[in-house]
């Protein structure tokens, strides 16, 4: 269980451990010192624990689908850790695209979900996730084999951002109808930050009642960039352990405030997703 107070006793500690001070004072760009900083530094995670009480006891939040500097997030490993402790939140999972470079252990009472967005196979590359993994899942495989891969070395497997009005990195109907044929996965983001229109939200809601028993757990996450910037933005609520929360299908996503990412900031990583990230792959780095 992770309780607020394991983290709350030290007061201060997170900004010289987890290294965040160097870059924020180095810094002459206010945005880039939210990256790493927590918008309301006064509002220490114990705060949270008392409203969080639900009948099943403490409730906790997860942010599972976060970026680093690994792939095309903005913030480091450490930073991101220490922008989830400034957030409150008791769990993350750092899912990079297509590497596991920026593992991370536990910190401050925030835990650690070892992860990766795997790019599927052309044309569509689309992504899925796994959860506590050991081992990087290969790039390029077909979606079936992909979350086969995550399953064979105890993974989870999770499918992000469904339905997104794009034909690229997101799941469509009529693939996840052909994919829960004889597969099943283990959560689905029900909510997340990416734009979607009325009518395919209600789509995918129905599409979610009518298979739930193949698609498992509803979840929440930011699909987190920018560090203090979004973390948090989308939470996935539960109990208890989160793997045996998501494998009890008990998790309930929530959408706790609108995203805000100064533009500067936004530009700067559509840069390294657009064309820094497919050159690094295009390479062999990824
Ligand atoms: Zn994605
Ligand atoms: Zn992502």
């Amino acid at each position: 269980m992770l309780l607020a107070s394991s983290r709350s006793g030290r007061p201060g500690a997170f900004g010289a451990e987890a290294g965040v001070k160097g870059p924020v004072a180095s810094s002459s760009r206010i945005s880039d010192a939210l990256l790493v900083a927590p918008p309301f530094p006064w509002l220490r995670p114990s705060i949270f624990a008392n409203l969080r009480r639900s009948p099943q006891g403490v409730t906790l939040r997860a942010d599972p689908h976060c970026h680093t500097i690994a792939s095309d997030g903005m913030v480091t490993a450490r930073q991101l850790v220490a922008a989830a402790v400034a957030a409150g939140l008791d769990l993350i999972a750092i899912t990079d695209h297509d590497t596991m470079a920026q593992a991370f252990g536990d910190y401050e009472g925030v835990t650690v979900v070892r992860g990766e967005e795997i790019t599927t196979r052309w044309p569509a590359q689309t992504h899925v996730l796994g959860w506590f993994l050991e081992k990087r899942v290969p790039t390029g495989m077909s979606i079936e084999d992909t979350v086969d891969a995550i399953h064979d070395q105890g993974g989870l497997a999770v499918i992000p951002h469904p339905f997104m009005p794009t034909y690229f990195g997101s799941i469509q109907p009529s693939m996840l109808r052909r994919l829960i044929e004889k597969h099943q996965v283990d959560a689905i983001e029900m909510m997340s930050t990416v734009p979607m229109g009325r009518r395919r939200r209600e789509q995918l809601e129905v599409f979610y009642s009518r298979n739930r028993e193949r698609l498992g757990a509803a979840v929440g996450a930011s699909d987190c960039h920018f560090g203090a910037h979004d973390i948090g933005v989308v939470i996935t609520n539960y109990h208890g352990d989160f793997r045996t929360a998501i494998e009890l299908g008990t998790t309930k996503p929530e959408r706790v405030r609108p995203r805000n990412v100064p533009t500067g900031v936004v530009l700067r990583q559509q840069w390294r997703s657009l064309v820094q990230l497919p050159l690094r792959r295009l390479s062999g780095q990824l």
